[in-house]
Protein backbone atom coordinates (compact mmCIF):
# COMPACT_ATOMS: atom_id res chain seq x y z
CA UNK A 1 0.00 0.00 0.00
CA UNK A 2 1.84 3.17 -1.28
CA UNK A 3 1.80 5.23 1.85
CA UNK A 4 2.51 8.54 2.79
CA UNK A 5 4.36 8.86 6.71
CA UNK A 6 3.35 12.23 8.83
CA UNK A 7 5.33 12.07 11.80
CA UNK A 8 3.93 14.72 14.50
CA UNK A 9 5.86 15.10 17.81
CA UNK A 10 9.03 13.33 18.51
CA UNK A 11 7.14 10.07 18.89
CA UNK A 12 5.72 10.79 15.55
CA UNK A 13 8.81 11.52 14.16
CA UNK A 14 10.93 9.08 15.49
CA UNK A 15 8.41 6.33 14.19
CA UNK A 16 8.28 7.66 11.13
CA UNK A 17 12.02 7.16 10.66
CA UNK A 18 12.18 3.74 11.63
CA UNK A 19 9.29 2.85 10.07
CA UNK A 20 10.86 4.77 6.49
CA UNK A 21 14.07 3.05 7.31
CA UNK A 22 12.63 -0.47 7.47
CA UNK A 23 11.15 0.00 4.04
CA UNK A 24 13.90 1.56 2.51
CA UNK A 25 16.54 -1.43 3.87
CA UNK A 26 13.85 -4.16 2.45
CA UNK A 27 13.38 -2.43 -0.69
CA UNK A 28 9.87 -2.89 -0.11
CA UNK A 29 8.78 0.89 -1.97
CA UNK A 30 5.42 0.95 -0.23
CA UNK A 31 6.69 4.31 1.94
CA UNK A 32 6.61 7.42 -1.45
CA UNK A 33 7.22 9.85 0.73
CA UNK A 34 7.43 11.04 4.61
CA UNK A 35 7.66 14.62 6.89
CA UNK A 36 8.57 15.12 10.57
CA UNK A 37 6.45 17.84 11.81
CA UNK A 38 7.27 19.65 15.56
CA UNK A 39 7.47 23.06 18.07
CA UNK A 40 10.48 21.43 19.34
CA UNK A 41 13.33 22.88 17.03
CA UNK A 42 16.19 19.91 18.82
CA UNK A 43 13.78 16.82 18.21
CA UNK A 44 13.78 17.40 14.75
CA UNK A 45 17.21 17.80 14.28
CA UNK A 46 17.98 14.32 15.11
CA UNK A 47 16.04 13.10 12.68
CA UNK A 48 17.28 11.78 8.80
CA UNK A 49 13.50 13.06 7.54
CA UNK A 50 12.44 16.20 5.85
CA UNK A 51 11.22 18.40 8.36
CA UNK A 52 8.77 21.42 9.42
CA UNK A 53 8.98 23.51 12.90
CA UNK A 54 5.82 24.65 13.94
CA UNK A 55 4.45 27.18 16.20
CA UNK A 56 8.16 29.76 15.89
CA UNK A 57 6.36 33.01 16.89
CA UNK A 58 4.48 30.97 20.11
CA UNK A 59 7.51 28.81 21.34
CA UNK A 60 10.71 30.00 19.47
CA UNK A 61 11.29 25.90 18.81
CA UNK A 62 11.11 24.95 22.56
CA UNK A 63 8.35 22.69 22.52
CA UNK A 64 4.73 23.11 24.04
CA UNK A 65 5.51 20.92 27.04
CA UNK A 66 2.71 18.84 27.77
CA UNK A 67 0.20 21.42 26.71
CA UNK A 68 -1.89 19.25 24.02
CA UNK A 69 -4.11 22.45 23.59
CA UNK A 70 -1.27 24.84 23.16
CA UNK A 71 -0.26 21.43 20.51
CA UNK A 72 -3.47 22.14 18.74
CA UNK A 73 -3.74 25.93 18.54
CA UNK A 74 0.35 25.58 16.93
CA UNK A 75 -0.71 23.25 14.47
CA UNK A 76 -4.02 25.34 13.47
CA UNK A 77 -1.57 28.68 13.26
CA UNK A 78 0.48 27.05 10.81
CA UNK A 79 -1.14 23.86 8.82
CA UNK A 80 -0.92 26.00 5.82
CA UNK A 81 3.14 25.73 5.74
CA UNK A 82 2.24 21.76 6.81
CA UNK A 83 0.06 21.06 3.82
CA UNK A 84 2.31 22.88 1.99
CA UNK A 85 5.19 20.47 2.40
CA UNK A 86 2.77 17.56 2.66
CA UNK A 87 1.37 18.83 -1.06
CA UNK A 88 4.14 17.34 -3.00
CA UNK A 89 4.62 14.25 -1.26
CA UNK A 90 0.83 12.97 -2.16
CA UNK A 91 1.07 12.05 -5.49
CA UNK A 92 -1.14 10.14 -8.25
CA UNK A 93 0.20 6.89 -6.56
CA UNK A 94 -0.59 6.92 -2.98
CA UNK A 95 -3.11 4.84 -1.75
CA UNK A 96 -3.06 6.08 2.56
CA UNK A 97 -1.96 8.83 4.46
CA UNK A 98 -0.59 7.86 7.94
CA UNK A 99 -0.30 10.30 10.76
CA UNK A 100 1.90 9.04 13.24
CA UNK A 101 1.86 10.53 16.96
CA UNK A 102 2.58 10.06 20.57
CA UNK A 103 -1.03 10.32 22.40
CA UNK A 104 0.02 11.00 25.52
CA UNK A 105 2.53 14.45 24.94
CA UNK A 106 1.89 17.72 23.60
CA UNK A 107 2.34 18.45 20.06
CA UNK A 108 1.28 15.21 18.40
CA UNK A 109 -1.55 14.74 21.02
CA UNK A 110 -2.66 18.02 20.16
CA UNK A 111 -1.90 18.23 16.78
CA UNK A 112 -2.42 15.19 15.19
CA UNK A 113 -6.26 15.31 15.31
CA UNK A 114 -6.17 18.54 13.39
CA UNK A 115 -3.91 17.54 10.72
CA UNK A 116 -5.81 14.66 9.92
CA UNK A 117 -8.75 16.62 9.62
CA UNK A 118 -7.13 19.45 7.47
CA UNK A 119 -5.94 16.31 5.33
CA UNK A 120 -9.39 14.51 4.99
CA UNK A 121 -10.52 17.73 3.71
CA UNK A 122 -8.10 18.06 0.85
CA UNK A 123 -7.50 14.50 -0.14
CA UNK A 124 -9.73 11.02 -1.40
CA UNK A 125 -7.30 8.32 -0.17
CA UNK A 126 -7.75 7.12 3.26
CA UNK A 127 -6.14 9.39 6.13
CA UNK A 128 -5.09 6.98 9.00
CA UNK A 129 -4.16 7.78 12.63
CA UNK A 130 -1.21 5.77 14.00
CA UNK A 131 -1.54 6.50 17.46
CA UNK A 132 0.95 5.67 20.08
CA UNK A 133 -1.01 4.77 24.00
CA UNK A 134 1.00 5.91 27.29
CA UNK A 135 2.13 2.72 28.92
CA UNK A 136 0.23 2.26 32.37
CA UNK A 137 2.80 3.21 34.65
CA UNK A 138 3.07 6.93 32.81
CA UNK A 139 1.83 9.97 34.46
CA UNK A 140 -1.26 11.24 34.80
CA UNK A 141 -0.43 14.14 32.45
CA UNK A 142 0.12 11.50 29.63
CA UNK A 143 -3.08 9.39 30.20
CA UNK A 144 -5.16 12.51 30.13
CA UNK A 145 -3.57 14.02 27.16
CA UNK A 146 -4.01 10.69 25.35
CA UNK A 147 -7.41 10.12 26.24
CA UNK A 148 -8.69 13.21 24.60
CA UNK A 149 -6.51 13.33 21.76
CA UNK A 150 -7.75 9.37 20.89
CA UNK A 151 -11.31 11.03 21.18
CA UNK A 152 -10.17 13.50 18.21
CA UNK A 153 -8.24 11.23 16.48
CA UNK A 154 -10.97 8.27 16.37
CA UNK A 155 -13.48 10.94 14.69
CA UNK A 156 -11.71 12.32 12.57
CA UNK A 157 -9.57 9.75 11.20
CA UNK A 158 -10.45 6.74 8.62
CA UNK A 159 -9.36 4.78 11.45
CA UNK A 160 -7.19 4.70 14.21
CA UNK A 161 -4.37 1.84 14.57
CA UNK A 162 -3.17 1.89 18.45
CA UNK A 163 -0.20 0.69 19.89
CA UNK A 164 0.04 0.52 23.85
CA UNK A 165 3.42 1.29 24.70
CA UNK A 166 3.43 -2.01 27.28
CA UNK A 167 2.16 -4.06 24.63
CA UNK A 168 6.13 -4.76 22.34
CA UNK A 169 7.92 -3.81 25.24
CA UNK A 170 10.36 -6.58 26.36
CA UNK A 171 10.02 -7.87 29.80
CA UNK A 172 12.76 -6.02 32.06
CA UNK A 173 12.69 -3.43 29.34
CA UNK A 174 11.99 0.00 30.88
CA UNK A 175 9.82 2.48 28.44
CA UNK A 176 12.74 5.36 28.00
CA UNK A 177 15.82 2.62 26.80
CA UNK A 178 13.25 0.57 25.34
CA UNK A 179 11.77 2.95 22.71
CA UNK A 180 13.93 2.14 20.22
CA UNK A 181 13.58 -1.24 20.26
CA UNK A 182 9.67 -0.58 20.92
CA UNK A 183 10.27 1.65 17.21
CA UNK A 184 11.83 -1.15 16.08
CA UNK A 185 9.14 -3.28 16.09
CA UNK A 186 6.29 -1.04 15.41
CA UNK A 187 8.59 -0.59 11.84
CA UNK A 188 8.27 -4.34 11.26
CA UNK A 189 5.00 -4.99 12.12
CA UNK A 190 3.48 -2.00 10.23
CA UNK A 191 6.15 -1.75 7.71
CA UNK A 192 5.18 -5.95 6.89
CA UNK A 193 1.93 -4.83 6.59
CA UNK A 194 2.58 -1.81 4.19
CA UNK A 195 4.57 -3.59 2.04
CA UNK A 196 1.99 -6.82 1.78
CA UNK A 197 -0.31 -4.79 -0.54
CA UNK A 198 2.97 -4.38 -2.68
CA UNK A 199 4.07 -8.05 -3.39
CA UNK A 200 5.47 -8.41 -6.57
CA UNK A 201 7.13 -11.89 -6.92
CA UNK A 202 4.76 -14.91 -6.98
CA UNK A 203 2.19 -13.19 -7.43
CA UNK A 204 -0.92 -14.86 -7.18
CA UNK A 205 -4.79 -14.76 -6.64
CA UNK A 206 -3.67 -15.98 -3.02
CA UNK A 207 -1.38 -12.59 -2.75
CA UNK A 208 -2.96 -10.07 -0.41
CA UNK A 209 -3.34 -6.50 -2.09
CA UNK A 210 -3.95 -3.23 -0.98
CA UNK A 211 -7.49 -3.22 -1.24
CA UNK A 212 -7.98 -5.41 1.75
CA UNK A 213 -5.78 -3.50 4.10
CA UNK A 214 -7.80 -0.44 3.36
CA UNK A 215 -11.34 -2.55 3.15
CA UNK A 216 -10.53 -4.31 6.73
CA UNK A 217 -9.64 -0.58 7.94
CA UNK A 218 -12.92 0.70 6.40
CA UNK A 219 -15.79 1.79 8.74
CA UNK A 220 -13.33 3.06 10.71
CA UNK A 221 -12.50 3.02 14.86
CA UNK A 222 -9.41 1.50 16.35
CA UNK A 223 -7.70 -0.78 14.95
CA UNK A 224 -4.94 -2.92 15.96
CA UNK A 225 -1.93 -4.95 14.81
CA UNK A 226 -0.55 -8.71 15.82
CA UNK A 227 2.39 -10.32 14.92
CA UNK A 228 3.85 -13.79 15.48
CA UNK A 229 6.85 -15.78 13.76
CA UNK A 230 8.24 -19.50 13.47
CA UNK A 231 10.82 -21.35 11.95
CA UNK A 232 9.16 -23.77 9.19
CA UNK A 233 9.63 -26.84 7.60
CA UNK A 234 10.56 -26.56 3.70
CA UNK A 235 7.55 -28.48 3.06
CA UNK A 236 3.59 -26.51 2.60
CA UNK A 237 1.95 -30.09 3.62
CA UNK A 238 3.93 -29.78 6.95
CA UNK A 239 3.57 -26.34 8.07
CA UNK A 240 -0.43 -26.99 8.49
CA UNK A 241 -0.28 -26.45 12.40
CA UNK A 242 2.76 -23.78 12.03
CA UNK A 243 0.31 -21.35 10.30
CA UNK A 244 -2.85 -22.04 12.84
CA UNK A 245 -0.10 -21.61 16.04
CA UNK A 246 1.55 -18.75 14.41
CA UNK A 247 -1.91 -17.11 13.87
CA UNK A 248 -3.09 -17.97 17.65
CA UNK A 249 0.14 -16.44 18.78
CA UNK A 250 -0.11 -13.10 16.88
CA UNK A 251 -3.90 -12.88 17.69
CA UNK A 252 -3.34 -14.08 21.53
CA UNK A 253 0.03 -12.59 22.74
CA UNK A 254 1.04 -10.27 20.13
CA UNK A 255 -1.15 -6.92 19.18
CA UNK A 256 -0.40 -4.18 19.61
CA UNK A 257 -3.71 -3.34 21.89
CA UNK A 258 -3.27 -6.47 23.78
CA UNK A 259 -6.34 -8.17 24.86
CA UNK A 260 -9.05 -7.50 21.72
CA UNK A 261 -11.39 -10.28 21.77
CA UNK A 262 -13.65 -9.44 19.58
CA UNK A 263 -13.43 -6.89 16.04
CA UNK A 264 -15.60 -6.30 12.85
CA UNK A 265 -13.31 -6.68 10.30
CA UNK A 266 -10.27 -9.47 10.10
CA UNK A 267 -7.42 -9.61 7.79
CA UNK A 268 -4.91 -12.65 8.26
CA UNK A 269 -1.54 -11.89 6.02
CA UNK A 270 0.84 -14.88 6.19
CA UNK A 271 4.85 -13.49 5.15
CA UNK A 272 7.40 -16.37 4.02
CA UNK A 273 8.63 -18.22 1.00
CA UNK A 274 5.34 -19.60 -1.36
CA UNK A 275 6.50 -22.90 -1.23
CA UNK A 276 6.48 -23.48 2.88
CA UNK A 277 3.25 -21.17 2.66
CA UNK A 278 0.46 -23.91 3.71
CA UNK A 279 -3.00 -23.00 2.02
CA UNK A 280 -4.99 -25.74 4.30
CA UNK A 281 -3.43 -23.41 7.22
CA UNK A 282 -4.12 -20.33 5.96
CA UNK A 283 -7.52 -21.12 5.53
CA UNK A 284 -8.02 -23.04 8.98
CA UNK A 285 -6.12 -19.76 10.45
CA UNK A 286 -9.04 -17.72 9.08
CA UNK A 287 -11.75 -19.56 9.81
CA UNK A 288 -10.71 -19.89 13.26
CA UNK A 289 -9.93 -16.01 13.45
CA UNK A 290 -13.96 -15.36 12.55
CA UNK A 291 -15.11 -17.70 15.66
CA UNK A 292 -12.35 -16.33 17.64
CA UNK A 293 -13.30 -12.35 16.98
CA UNK A 294 -16.96 -12.94 16.48
CA UNK A 295 -16.98 -12.05 12.91
CA UNK A 296 -17.71 -13.24 9.28
CA UNK A 297 -15.63 -10.88 7.17
CA UNK A 298 -12.00 -12.48 7.93
CA UNK A 299 -9.79 -11.81 4.95
CA UNK A 300 -7.04 -13.24 4.48
CA UNK A 301 -3.87 -13.85 1.63
CA UNK A 302 0.01 -14.67 1.34
CA UNK A 303 2.76 -12.19 1.08
CA UNK A 304 6.08 -13.94 -0.64
CA UNK A 305 9.02 -13.25 1.10
CA UNK A 306 12.37 -14.44 1.00
CA UNK A 307 12.63 -14.78 4.29
CA UNK A 308 13.49 -18.22 6.00
CA UNK A 309 10.75 -17.96 8.81
CA UNK A 310 7.15 -17.46 8.44
CA UNK A 311 5.39 -14.91 9.91
CA UNK A 312 1.22 -13.98 10.86
CA UNK A 313 0.38 -10.68 10.53
CA UNK A 314 -2.96 -9.84 11.78
CA UNK A 315 -5.33 -6.33 11.31
CA UNK A 316 -8.37 -5.92 13.42
CA UNK A 317 -10.57 -3.09 12.26
CA UNK A 318 -13.95 -1.77 14.28
CA UNK A 319 -12.06 -2.81 17.72
CA UNK A 320 -15.23 -3.78 19.50
CA UNK A 321 -14.02 -5.49 22.76
CA UNK A 322 -10.38 -4.68 24.38
CA UNK A 323 -10.14 -5.00 28.08
CA UNK A 324 -6.77 -3.37 28.09
CA UNK A 325 -8.37 -0.36 25.57
CA UNK A 326 -10.87 -0.44 28.64
CA UNK A 327 -8.08 0.16 31.15
CA UNK A 328 -6.49 2.75 29.39
CA UNK A 329 -9.90 4.97 29.07
CA UNK A 330 -10.65 4.66 32.45
CA UNK A 331 -6.98 5.52 33.99
CA UNK A 332 -7.76 8.40 31.21
CA UNK A 333 -10.57 9.35 32.89
CA UNK A 334 -9.81 8.85 36.75
CA UNK A 335 -6.83 10.73 35.48
CA UNK A 336 -9.04 13.67 33.85
CA UNK A 337 -11.08 13.77 37.67
CA UNK A 338 -8.05 14.03 39.53
CA UNK A 339 -6.80 16.87 37.12
CA UNK A 340 -10.32 18.59 37.78
CA UNK A 341 -9.68 18.05 41.35
CA UNK A 342 -6.56 20.00 41.58
CA UNK A 343 -7.72 22.57 39.91
CA UNK A 344 -10.93 23.36 41.92
CA UNK A 345 -8.67 23.21 45.23
CA UNK A 346 -6.44 25.34 43.44
CA UNK A 347 -8.90 27.83 43.12
CA UNK A 348 -10.38 27.38 46.18
CA UNK A 349 -7.15 27.80 47.71
CA UNK A 350 -6.06 31.29 46.24
CA UNK A 351 -9.77 32.21 46.69
CA UNK A 352 -8.67 31.96 50.23
CA UNK A 353 -5.40 33.41 49.83
CA UNK A 354 -8.01 36.76 48.45
CA UNK A 355 -9.78 37.20 51.02
CA UNK A 356 -6.95 36.86 53.77
CA UNK A 357 -5.36 38.94 51.96
CA UNK A 358 -8.29 41.56 52.20
CA UNK A 359 -8.86 41.19 55.79
CA UNK A 360 -4.87 42.16 56.65
P1 LIG B 1 5.35 15.55 21.71
O1 LIG B 1 6.71 15.69 21.11
O2 LIG B 1 4.94 16.75 22.50
O3 LIG B 1 4.31 15.21 20.70
O4 LIG B 1 5.40 14.36 22.75
P2 LIG B 1 5.96 12.88 22.60
O5 LIG B 1 5.96 12.48 21.18
O6 LIG B 1 7.25 12.77 23.34
O7 LIG B 1 4.80 12.08 23.32
C1 LIG B 1 4.91 11.53 24.60
C2 LIG B 1 4.35 10.15 24.57
O8 LIG B 1 4.99 9.41 23.53
C3 LIG B 1 4.62 9.37 25.84
O9 LIG B 1 3.53 8.51 26.09
C4 LIG B 1 5.88 8.59 25.54
O10 LIG B 1 5.94 7.37 26.23
C5 LIG B 1 5.73 8.33 24.06
N1 LIG B 1 7.02 8.32 23.32
C6 LIG B 1 7.95 9.32 23.25
N2 LIG B 1 8.96 8.96 22.43
C7 LIG B 1 8.66 7.71 21.96
C8 LIG B 1 9.30 6.82 21.07
O11 LIG B 1 10.36 7.07 20.47
N3 LIG B 1 8.66 5.65 20.84
C9 LIG B 1 7.48 5.31 21.44
N4 LIG B 1 6.95 4.12 21.15
N5 LIG B 1 6.85 6.13 22.29
C10 LIG B 1 7.43 7.31 22.54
Amino acid sequence: MKSVLIGVGQAGGKVVDALSDFDAQNGFGAVIGSLAVNSARSDLQSLPLDTVLIGGSRVNGHGVGGDNELGTEVMREDSQEVLGAIDGRVTARAEAIFVVAGLGGGTGSGGAPFLVKELKRIYDVPVYGLGILPGRDEGSLYQVNAGRSLKTLTREADATLLVDNDAWRSAGESLESGYEAINERIARRVGLLLAAGEAVDGVGESVVDSSEVINTLHGGGVATLGYAAAEVADDASANVNVVTSTTRRALRSGLSLPDTTSAERGLLVVAGRPEVISRKGVERARSWMEAELDTMEVRGGDFPLSDGRLAALVLLGGVANSDRLDGFLERARQAAREEEEREEEDAASAFQEDRLDGLL
